[in-house]
């Protein structure tokens, strides 16, 4: 089959997005990967930046693009207050994907350093993953659970890696949920060009490969065209050691 990149942000719709359609498109031409645009929505995220569009101008626009190897998703911040637009939204629009994300916890959005400052690690950690179950109980109509080490990508601690026997009980407790519920594990590329990075994700696929997990997405969460797809060689890696199934959505139906 073919390996799709499964989150891809692009501009205007995510405004930290650096890549116009045009660029994905052009980088899509030659490439051995299928690709899903995930712009984000993230309800109820306080900042200067706005991170939500009109999915009636997202399919107006990009709809003409979509084809097989090209579809339109959406990434979806996950917050418990936020559900009913959350659910309004992706019940009535026609998404191929919706990668669900946690942005926000307890109030802060943990890309900011004030996440790393007002807790310490522990405490930070603890709470994103627990935010993060309460979060999927909650709404748990997105089909993958996107970059689970989000938390370490901007985090200022001197060793920001997850170690996953410290929060084994937490993860243990999302994997079997995602596992019940038929959700897929996005396993985030991004981090994967450093030897920490990769043994994190990887101690992270094993965990839930021990789990019973199968099904996983990949994406570069690439706000730049030259992000896309990055790492895949080394992703390939870890999917063949824990026997992974990876696959995408279309239409919201998994594709293998
Ligand atoms: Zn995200
Ligand atoms: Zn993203």
């Amino acid at each position: 089959m073919v390996l799709f990149d499964s989150h891809i942000h692009t501009l205007p719709f995510s405004p930290d997005g650096h890549q116009t359609i045009e660029e994905v498109l052009e980088s899509a031409k030659g490439s051995e990967y299928g690709y899903i645009i995930t712009e984000h929505m993230d309800y109820g995220l306080e900042g200067p930046m706005k991170f939500e569009f009109d999915p009636n101008e997202y399919f107006t626009k990009y709809g003409p693009y979509r084809n097989d190897r090209f579809l339109l998703g959406v990434e979806m911040g996950l917050m418990e207050n936020e559900t009913a637009r959350i659910t309004k939204t992706v019940n009535e629009n026609p998404f191929d994907m919706v990668i669900g994300s946690i942005h926000v916890v307890e109030g802060y959005d943990i890309a900011m350093p004030e996440y790393s400052e007002i807790f310490n690690k522990r405490e930070a950690y603890s709470k994103y993953f627990d935010c993060m179950y309460a979060n999927i109980r909650k709404y748990s109509d997105f089909d993958t659970l996107a970059h689970i080490e989000y938390v370490c990508r901007y985090a200022k601690y001197d060793d920001p890696e997850i170690y996953v026997s410290e929060y084994k009980e937490a993860l243990t407790s999302i994997f079997n949920f995602l596992i019940e519920n038929d959700k897929c594990l996005e396993l985030n590329t991004r981090r994967l060009d450093k030897e920490k990075g990769f043994n994190t994700l990887r101690e992270i696929a094993r965990l839930y490969a021990h789990c019973g997990g199968r099904y996983v997405t990949t994406g570069s969460d690439a706000h730049y065209a030259k992000n896309i797809a990055i790492n895949f060689d080394s992703v390939k890696k870890i999917i063949k050691e824990f026997d992974l199934i990876p696959v995408y959505y279309k239409n919201r139906k998994r594709m293998e």
